[in-house]
């Protein structure tokens, strides 16, 4: 399972400024601000993150640098300026001992502070003298040297210095505005997949219940059939007998009235019987239970065992049933029974949709099959096997049996329907034929179970052609 977390869209909320920036356009902005009016410009975050400096040392500052307790002072300077915090949206100034202020602007958006910049420092254009607090900081400071100094320091109208800030501010503005959308963009989109996660998730969830629904229902339509057709089969079996026993006389004898009906009673027995077998066919085929037990047997010995077997309801209909094959023919390794099973479904399907004095003709012939071998994907169905996957299979020896009729045929877009277990092409229930649509489902898994392969061919009102191909030999199971 999934766990269904609400989708949280996050963009009412800004975050900190270091990921609403992105350091280089800012970086760009300062050099730019720099480059025009000659200040050193330090943005930070509230965090205190400096994200982007532009600065040079002017020679006032060298200097100091260079005394002992100047490099104390200095340093106590920068690091009180850099610490400084503005409460409210004004401009604080921290001044320096040197005579030079340096500007501390805080960064707003949308009503929150997300960082300051530090413009600075420079001297206030009404600072004329070299003040005493920087006159008596060191007492190696030589004072001309320090004034030469210090009028090299950038001087800036307060007025200025305030407009330069509020410029700062109003770029700085738009680059928040403009990641902000970003921000908004990607919180969105990032919502609006999770949110898809989300329901996909729910969707599995239900698809997998249903699907383990439907497998127990799959399982218990299994056991119920396998119950209710052994309990069938008993009965049914005595009954047949029984008919077949008064047929026999071996009650009496039976006017012919009687006779027909127990002709009747035997004849839809079996009829009931055969039906009867196949669910229980199909049952242990879906269950993979069915297995076959082939020997080398002749080919046309089943294929003319299987004619004789139609013939009598072929005969009633006046429908020709005949054999066809060349002398080199060979034995095939299959299962007699269900060999049998296949080519009886066919052929009575045959006689079934022909019309009456039509024709079915039966066949064999040598030929060659490429079947998957044990290491191609276990899912691949051989008998739907593709084109290009069966070109790349090393051939095998084959037996074709065709079972050719004239009949109704069956319309191109029904041909990959018929081999589904009760799929009929008429399925309507006054339909004129017989059965149940379970003989090609068998007969399509009983092909597998040999390694081969079942196809059709047909046209409608000219007839069909039903093609089983066996390998001459079955894979060693072993
Ligand atoms: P059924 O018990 O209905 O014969 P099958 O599974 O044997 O079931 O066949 C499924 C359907 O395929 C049939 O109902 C019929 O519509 C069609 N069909 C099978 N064989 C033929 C054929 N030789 N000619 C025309 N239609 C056929």
């Amino acid at each position: 399972m999934v766990d269904a977390k609400p989708a949280d869209i996050a963009y009412g909320d800004i975050s900190q400024l270091e990921e609403l920036i992105d350091r280089d356009s800012l970086r760009e902005v300062c050099r730019s601000f720099f480059d025009l009016f000659g200040l050193s410009i330090r943005v930070f975050s509230a965090r205190g993150v400096l994200l982007a400096s532009v600065h040079e040392e002017r020679t006032i500052c060298r200097y100091v640098n260079s005394l002992t307790r100047g490099r104390v002072a200095c340093s106590e300077t920068v690091a009180q300026a850099q610490m400084l915090v503005p409460q409210g949206s004004g401009t604080v100034v921290h001044p320096c001992f040197s005579g030079a202020v340096y500007h501390v602007v805080p960064i707003r958006y949308d009503d929150r502070q997300l960082g300051r910049i530090i413009i600075g420092p420079f001297l206030p254009a009404d600072v004329n003298e070299v003040p005493n607090s920087l006159l008596t900081l060191d007492p190696n400071l030589e004072p001309e040297r320090a004034r030469l100094a210090l009028a090299e320091m950038p001087r800036v109208r307060e007025q200025t210095a305030n407009r330069i800030a509020s410029h700062l501010n109003g770029v700085l503005e738009l680059i928040l505005f403009s990641g902000h959308k970003a921000q908004l963009t990607s919180a969105m989109h990032l919502a609006t997949v999770r949110e898809n996660y989300r329901e996909l998730g729910e969707k599995n969830a239900r698809l997998q219940e249903a699907f383990d629904k439907l497998k127990e229902l799959d399982r218990l339509k299994s056991n119920f059939l396998a119950t209710v057709s052994h309990e069938l089969r008993t009965p049914l079996t005595s009954i047949i007998g029984y008919s077949e026993m008064l047929e026999a006389g071996i009650a009496g004898e039976l006017t012919s009235e009687q006779a027909g009906f127990v002709e009747t009673i035997r004849s839809k027995g079996e009829l009931l019987l055969q039906l009867i077998s196949s669910l229980l066919d199909l049952n242990k085929l879906e269950r993979g239970q069915l297995t076959i037990s082939p020997e080398f047997i002749d080919p046309r010995a089943v294929l003319a065992e299987v004619r004789e077997t139609c013939l009598p309801e072929a005969e009633k209909r006046r429908i020709k049933v005949e054999l066809a094959w060349n002398d080199d023919i060979p034995l095939v390794q299959a299962d007699p029974v269900r060999l049998r099973q296949i080519l009886t479904n066919l052929t009575s399907n045959a006689i079934k949709f022909t019309a009456d004095h039509g024709q079915v003709r039966l066949a064999i012939r040598a030929t060659e099959l490429r079947v998957a071998t044990a290491e191609d994907d276990p899912d691949d169905d051989p008998a739907d096997a593709s084109v290009g996957a069966a070109l790349m299979m090393a051939p095998e020896r084959a037996v074709e049996f065709a079972v050719e009729d004239n009949g109704i045929g069956i319309a191109n877009d029904e041909l990959d329907k018929i081999f589904d277990a009760f799929y009929q092409v008429d399925g309507s229930s006054t339909r004129e034929y017989g059965g149940a649509g379970l003989g090609l489902s068998i007969a399509k898994s009983l092909v597998q179970a040999h390694h081969g392969q079942i196809r059709v061919e047909s046209e409608v009102g000219r007839g069909t052609t039903f093609f089983v191909t066996i390998p001459e030999t079955q894979p060693d199971e072993a």
